[in-house]
């Protein structure tokens, strides 16, 4: 999918920044506004569009990030194991429109596609944590807000990201990503402190809950492509969605996985199923009417949020993970937001006794 905004709206103090002029360049014939806050923007949506959240992704909004960015994965919430996981979000919104993404109700009050430009201040940022707690391996990923490559062509945050983590001793990058432009990742010198992770669904999921992304069979070409650069790789079946033929169907997403990549190249695969919060399932019916998310029943969870009943899920997990240890056992597969019941459960034990994953939960 070649992303062209409507229109590309500069917010006052994000002019003059290198990457604001590298993005312009990219784009000579989009309406260029100089605003002063994108309140105003919101509005005009809002009042003129029907559909105000996929309306948000077509404006594109360069501004200047103020605050701290580096912050823990909201995996920390009650009763959820947490892998003590960092995330930068260096853009907000995305231009793929999968039925189940929760942005669709975080971002309800402004849905506009934001991107940061004030790159150096985030690795000014990220050096000093980094710095600061020496004997912390820190796991950074940048797709909690956005998907980490789908833009890599427009908002080039690799070229910067990919040396400076390099350059670090304690921390890892993971560019979480359904897309296939990896270009810019084949272009780099070195891939030592980066991990390139696909979500991945079965075709038929691909087809009627994520419009707008690359098929599985191209998002494995990329994945293929980054393995033979050298990029650790890291997979995320995730939410895995119940349907009726669910298990042939990742049975055959677990054959096409391997047929494309080598097992020992694979740093871990995490497992998530379908979720939400209460007010999500209102929008998701309303933009996505095709949806076949809701075939099974839901319960929520001490975290507020609502999944397949337990058995369910378990049952999903363990037929999941066991098709995957049959390609090959020594994959690290873990849970993503998930209880430390259903953890034990599934897997018999929890991160902190998995020598691969202690690593990164043992902070
Ligand atoms: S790729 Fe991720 S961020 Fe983008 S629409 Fe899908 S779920 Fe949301």
């Amino acid at each position: 999918m070649n992303y062209k905004p409507e229109v590309v709206y500069i917010e006052k103090g994000a002019e003059g920044y290198p990457f604001t002029d590298k993005v312009l360049e990219k784009l000579p014939d989009t309406p260029v506004r100089l605003i002063a806050d994108s309140a105003s923007v919101v509005e005009e949506i809002k009042r003129t569009r029907d559909d105000v959240f996929g309306a948000g992704k077509q404006q594109l909004v360069l501004s200047r990030f103020k605050g701290t960015l580096l912050k823990k994965c909201p995996g920390i919430s009650p009763g959820m194991v947490c892998c003590n996981y960092y995330i930068v979000n260096l853009m907000k919104n995305c231009i793929y429109d999968c039925s189940y993404c929760f942005l669709q109700g975080f971002l309800e009050n402004n849905p506009l596609l934001v991107a940061y430009v004030n790159v150096e201040d985030f690795l000014g940022e990220l050096d000093a944590a980094f710095h600061a707690h020496p004997d912390r391996t820190f796991r950074v990923g940048t797709g909690e807000l956005a998907d980490s490559l789908a833009l890599d062509d427009l908002l080039p945050y690799s070229d910067a990201l990919i040396p400076f983590f390099n350059e670090r001793d304690n921390a890892v990058l993971e560019l979480k990503t359904k897309s296939d432009r990896v270009d810019r990742l084949l272009g780099q010198g070195s891939c030592k402190n980066v991990i390139v992770s696909w979500s991945l669904n079965p075709q038929a999921v691909i087809d009627r809950e994520e419009k707008g992304t690359p098929g599985l069979a191209e998002r494995l070409a990329a994945a293929r492509k980054c393995q033979d650069k050298g990029y650790r790789i890291g997979l995320h079946l995730d939410p895995i969605v119940l349907f009726p033929g669910w298990e042939e169907a990742y049975q055959s997403l677990v054959r096409q996985v391997f047929a494309a990549l080598s097992p020992e190249k694979i740093e871990w695969i995490s497992l998530g199923s379908f979720r939400y919060r209460s007010n999500l399932k209102k929008v998701i019916r309303e933009r996505h009417r095709d949806t076949g998310l809701f075939t099974a029943e839901h319960v929520p969870g001490r975290d507020g949020k609502y999944r397949y009943f337990r058995p369910l899920r378990n049952r999903a997990y363990e037929t999941v993970r066991r098709m995957l240890k049959q390609e090959s056992e020594a994959l690290s597969v873990y849970l993503c937001m998930e209880t430390k019941e259903i953890w034990e459960g599934v897997t018999g034990k929890t991160p902190r006794s998995d020598e691969k994953l202690n690593q990164f939960f043992d902070l």
